[in-house]
């Protein structure tokens, strides 16, 4: 077959490289998927896309979204996390349908690359059955995104009847998604595990979770000290030798210092999600303990059942309270800071290098350079936010949305370009999407299952006034 070769003509290229910085005006030469050269002028038998005055990064990447959860977008714009563990975790997640699965994580795959997010780490634990698990790859397979797939040992509803018969069930579909799924580590879409939190099952069990995923060489993600008031379990997992630089831990909130030093010693990544967490009563974004403990931190969206999925949000409000948290105890003495504390540079890492070597690919994306997949995100067009332009880190961070993300390709391939959605019947996919949450929240409301927590109109009153799908 003859080579692919794309060059992306003249851009401001962020490297997030540390030996090339950002380049003021360079081609990046794309062969079969990879990026070949990186150069201020390269002639090559290529396709040419002209990205002059526009900005060219890598392609964002997210440590942990619950992606099938794109199908309730905002529906726990006002609630807690408390609540919302009630009456999603518990509530809405037995009545998921696999075709409700597959539509909340298609759409919500392309929801990201929309806004170059081109890695998912995705979170997921609504595995109802193993046809949930098939139709949460597909829906991913389907977007064209690069993700790791973390499949989730969970019971959605303790008591409730499930597809498996016991926790050993669930361990052994592993073995199955592995086998029928990730035949090989170079694919897109590569297998991990979502732990089940520490807090809420016998420690045997997550023993049993973590082994399951080192059989597997899976990356873990699991939610640690993201409640108050509850165990996080960091120590015993350190006790039993369980904590490792496989795992991704997220939020970790109500940590202490001691449960910091022992994430720091051994390895361990960690994932904030800076409006979830900010909006939902969780605590501190934290992103000083991780700093101060030599973490690098990443960032997530974590749920668009409740807020945005794309990245450059994140890294927003995540800046702001990052150097609102390190100024104000200045403040309260009366005094004013002479420089800010972090650079718009330090939230690109986060959502880049950092996240690339969290999730364990940090070898192959992350940063624009010779060898690496070609993953990468060409920001700029008519946008008013768009000129002019003085900052490059700046203007990403500060001043663009979804809607300035021009080009996004993923392993080389156009998955975005001149602003749209390639090969996507999106119409099609998006009144499926609004069918199939009208459909699902008309279950919930029939189950009649009554958990604290529930919109205090109660289910039938919300879904009758979901705007109607067009
Ligand atoms: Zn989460």
């Amino acid at each position: 077959m003859p080579m692919q070769r794309t060059l992306l003509r003249g851009g401001t290229v962020i490297t997030m490289d540390p030996q090339h910085g950002t380049l003021p005006s360079a081609d990046v030469l794309i062969e079969d998927g990879l990026i070949a050269q990186v150069a201020p002028h390269i002639e090559a038998d290529a396709e040419i896309v002209d990205v002059s005055g526009h900005l060219v990064m890598p392609g964002m990447i997210d440590t942990h979204r619950h992606t099938w959860q794109t199908l309730l977008r905002s529906l726990c714009a006002d609630w807690t996390l408390i609540e919302y563990i009630f009456a999603v975790r518990l509530g809405v997640s037995p009545a998921y349908t696999p075709q409700d699965v597959y539509l909340g994580n298609r759409l919500g795959a392309l929801d990201a690359i929309n806004s170059g997010v081109t890695t998912l780490l995705d979170f997921f634990h609504c595995n109802n059955s193993p046809e949930h698990a098939d139709a949460a790859v597909t829906g991913l397979s389907d977007a064209g995104v690069r993700a790791v797939f973390g499949y989730g040992f969970y019971e959605s509803s303790p008591g409730a009847p499930t597809w498996f018969a016991d926790h050993s069930d669930r361990l052994a579909d592993l073995s199955r998604v592995a086998d029928a799924w990730f035949p090989s580590r170079d694919s897109l879409l590569t297998l991990g595990v979502s732990l089940t939190e520490m807090e809420t099952i016998p420690f045997e069990t997550a023993r049993a979770e973590i082994l399951a995923a080192r059989e597997h060489d899976a990356l873990m993600v699991t939610h640690t000290g993201s409640v108050w008031g509850m165990p996080s379990g960091v120590n015993a997992l350190a006790e039993a030798g369980l904590l490792g630089p496989d795992q991704v831990h997220v939020h970790c909130n109500a940590l202490n210092d001691d449960e910091w030093r022992l994430l720091a010693e051994h390895g361990a990544k960690v994932s904030i999600s800076p409006e979830t967490e900010l909006n939902m009563g969780m605590g501190r974004p934290v992103f000083r303990a991780a700093e101060q403990h030599g973490i690098k931190p990443t960032l997530s969206c974590d749920i668009a059942s409740f807020n945005s999925g794309d990245l450059f949000t994140q890294m927003r409000v995540g800046l702001g309270f990052h150097r609102w948290a390190e100024t104000e105890d200045m403040n309260l003495r009366g005094a004013s800071p002479e420089r800010v504390t972090s650079s718009a540079e330090t939230a690109l890492e986060w959502t880049t290098t950092n996240a690339a070597d969290a999730v364990g690919l940090a070898d192959r994306i992350g940063r624009i350079k010779a060898g690496m997949a070609a993953d990468i995100v060409v920001v700029g067009g008519p946008g008013t936010s768009q000129h002019p332009r003085l900052h490059p880190a700046g203007t990403i961070v500060f001043q663009t949305g979804p809607q300035d993300v021009r080009h996004v390709l993923i392993a080389g391939r156009f998955v975005k370009r001149d602003g749209t959605l390639v090969g996507v019947d999106l119409p099609k996919l998006l009144s499926a999407a609004d069918a199939g949450a009208a459909g699902l929240l008309e279950r919930v409301a029939k189950s009649g299952r009554e958990l604290p927590g529930a919109p205090p109109q109660g289910w039938q009153a919300l879904a009758a006034h979901m705007i109607p799908p067009a």
